[in-house]
């Protein structure tokens, strides 16, 4: 097994803490990428894995994407992130969750920490009882998709202006896959706009029910990446752009709220080859960790408003970029993100 260090996707993380509290049997690592722009922030998991290893992939990945994403949204924040290895049951004692928070503690404010998949809110408040370094409690703005869902929206209206050559968003045709928190507030603010929708869920009753609320109409999971339509919206699930699935697409951009869309990266480019704009997903997707992580430089709401309603501008001047330079989409935003981090 390789050190750590050698892992392909270490790329010079600042730090990587492993914990083991024998009492609990609290596993956990936390992963600091970068806190060049301020305190490594992201969330902390808590998943059942195969084998350590992976968790420890998971996390370093995570964190390398939690910098990027916090660097382009222009915050005080650098990147990181905990995952706690779950026991097969899954269960999660408070004694576990106290450990875990005295982890976060013991490194002085290095790492802050939010909710991610797993993580309940409450179990954000009772972390909070033993360490002051939580982000995104109740009484810090709580639930972000609201917030992501209106980055996601002005990302689109972005993209509408970049292939229809204009944001009025009336008759522009938006295929949406997935209408939960961010889907659905999507959704909801483009039939404001007289956006034309196509969505589809897995739960093709709720689909149902919000396309005849919104006067659009719904299609099957399965069939909505062939949708003929100005713009795909991937708002479910990560890696659903692959060679497959592209080579499929019927739409001038794919905009959406979804992380890590593009399964291997390699995605970008063929995306750029068939001459679909892409928003890379953390830039387009921010809106919620702007908010969750508002006390960091104690932004106020005028404050998070501004930094949301920056997101096309981000997603403009990289889309100019990649015209200019051949470079995809995906590549600049990571190249800006690096530069941003100083790497
Ligand atoms: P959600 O659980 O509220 O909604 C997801 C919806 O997608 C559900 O309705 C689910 O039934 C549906 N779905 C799942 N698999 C599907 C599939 N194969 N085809 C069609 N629909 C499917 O989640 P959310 O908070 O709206 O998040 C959606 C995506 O956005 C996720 O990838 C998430 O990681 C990402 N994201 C969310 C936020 C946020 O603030 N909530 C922030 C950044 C990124």
């Amino acid at each position: 097994m390789p050190a750590i260090w050698d892992l392909p996707d270490f790329d010079s993380h600042e730090a990587v803490h492993l914990f083991e509290d024998r009492a609990t049997g609290l596993k956990a690592v936390i992963a600091v990428h970068s806190t060049h722009l301020g305190p490594a922030a992201g969330g902390t998991r808590f998943w059942h894995y195969a084998d350590s290893q992976s968790a420890i992939t998971d996390a370093l990945r995570l964190s390398r994407g939690m910098s990027y994403k916090n660097a382009m949204a222009g915050l005080s924040a650098g990147g990181g992130k905990a995952v706690i290895l779950a026991n097969p049951s899954r269960s999660k004692p408070v004694e576990l969750l106290d450990a875990f928070a005295r982890a976060v503690d013991s490194l002085g404010g290095k790492y802050v920490t939010a909710q991610d998949v797993g993580m309940s809110e409450a179990d954000m408040v009772h972390l909070s009882k033993t360490t002051d370094h939580v982000a995104g409690l109740p009484d810090q703005g709580g639930d972000p998709g609201p917030y992501t869902a209106r980055g996601v929206y002005l990302g689109v209206k972005a993209a509408a202006k970049h292939v229809c050559g204009t944001d009025d968003m009336k008759g522009v045709h938006v295929a949406i896959q997935g209408v939960g928190s961010v889907g659905g507030g999507l959704a909801h603010y483009l039939a404001q706009q007289g956006a034309k929708l196509t969505l589809a869920d897995v739960d093709a009753a709720r689909a149902a029910s919000l396309a005849a609320e919104l006067g659009g109409v719904s299609v099957a999971a399965d069939s909505i990446m062939g949708v003929e339509a100005d713009i795909f919206s991937p708002c479910a699930l990560g890696a659903i752009l692959t060679e497959d699935t592209v080579a499929g697409l019927k739409v001038k951009a794919v905009a959406g709220g979804a992380n890590n869309q593009l399964a291997k990266g390699i995605e970008g480019r063929i995306l750029a080859d068939r001459g679909i704009l892409y928003a890379p997903d953390y830039v387009i997707n921010a809106g919620g960790i702007i908010n969750v992580l508002r006390h960091i430089d104690t932004a106020d709401d005028a404050e998070i408003n501004r930094r949301i309603d920056a997101i096309p501008g981000r997603l403009s001047e990289i889309w100019k970029e990649s015209d200019a330079s051949g470079v995809t989409p995906a590549e600049v935003a990571d190249k800006m993100a690096q530069k941003l981090i100083g790497r």
